[in-house]
């Protein structure tokens, strides 16, 4: 004999199920709130995310989102962070080594990477010649990550690129080294404190995406990965929110492949 449920089991199953189903209702995003927000028109804008001034302690998890949500993203990773001959023994040696596996998976998944100089100096504050030992120094160690041919390269802070009318020493350094300079169109602010709280990183990105009414723009986003200062510190706020985040951007914007952007380039 089938022995029935009782009406109170059932009950309570029916209930689990429209609690459930009404949980993940709360955690859907409504695109037609979020670009009513950043006023973003009809029309998605192309992006491309790219992470600075690691590999740091976080980076994993921003590559456990990127993987999730399929997109292609550029690390411009600092010479010093994997440098490994600097740490022979210890702690440092064993961190040292957990980034360079991070960098292997960063090529492995996919993703570029770029050279982001060997210390974070503001380039064209540096004599012509240590500026040239940083860009180099840097080359020669990341020479087996790179992805792209050319390789591409990120000045710290953007100093040299967006003054090179002024100092164009710098650029032509990263020329003769045969880099191509990639800058960004949208910044994250991600590393300025005052904006880690709430959504106040993802209201940077929307606005200047979006335009707020006004005109937006397409291209290249930078976030951060890293700490420049410290040596295996990542920004955990970024990485922490970055899976909340992306759905929220990609109601207004469609994720692209660095060479999207730059036809020159070629995939090695
Ligand atoms: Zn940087």
């Amino acid at each position: 004999m089938i022995k029935r449920h009782p009406p109170a089991f059932m009950a309570f199953f029916a209930l689990s199920l429209v609690f459930l189903l009404s949980a993940c209702d709360a955690n859907a995003v409504n695109c037609d709130e979020v670009r009513a927000k950043y006023q973003c028109p009809v029309q998605k804008h192309r992006l491309h995310l790219s992470f600075d001034d690691g590999v740091g302690s976080v980076t994993d998890k921003v590559l456990d989102v990127l993987k999730r949500e399929n997109i292609k993203a550029t690390f411009f990773v600092m010479g010093n962070k994997i440098d490994c001959a600097k740490y022979p023994s210890g702690q440092s040696a064993q961190l040292c080594k957990q980034r360079i596996d991070t960098l292997n998976r960063i090529k492995r998944e996919g993703h570029d990477i770029g050279s982001h100089s060997y210390e974070h100096h503001r380039h064209t504050q540096l004599p012509p010649n240590v500026a040239a030992w940083n860009i180099k120094k840097s080359k020669v160690l990341l020479s087996p990550y790179f992805t792209t041919e050319p390789p591409v390269f990120r000045l710290p802070n953007g100093d040299g690129w967006f003054n090179q009318k002024d100092k164009p020493f710098v650029m032509n350094i990263l020329k003769s080294e045969g880099f191509e300079h990639i800058g960004w169109e949208v910044t994250a602010y991600d590393w300025n404190e005052d904006f880690q709280n709430g959504d106040k990183i993802l209201d940077n990105v929307m606005g200047q995406m979006c335009g707020n009414g006004k005109r937006g723009r397409d291209g290249v986003v930078l976030f951060h990965d890293g700490v420049h200062e410290n040596e295996h510190e990542g920004r955990l706020f970024t990485a922490n929110n970055l899976a909340r985040w992306i759905p929220k951007m990609r109601c207004a914007a469609d994720f692209q492949p660095l060479l999207h952007f730059k036809k020159n380039l070629k995939k090695k």
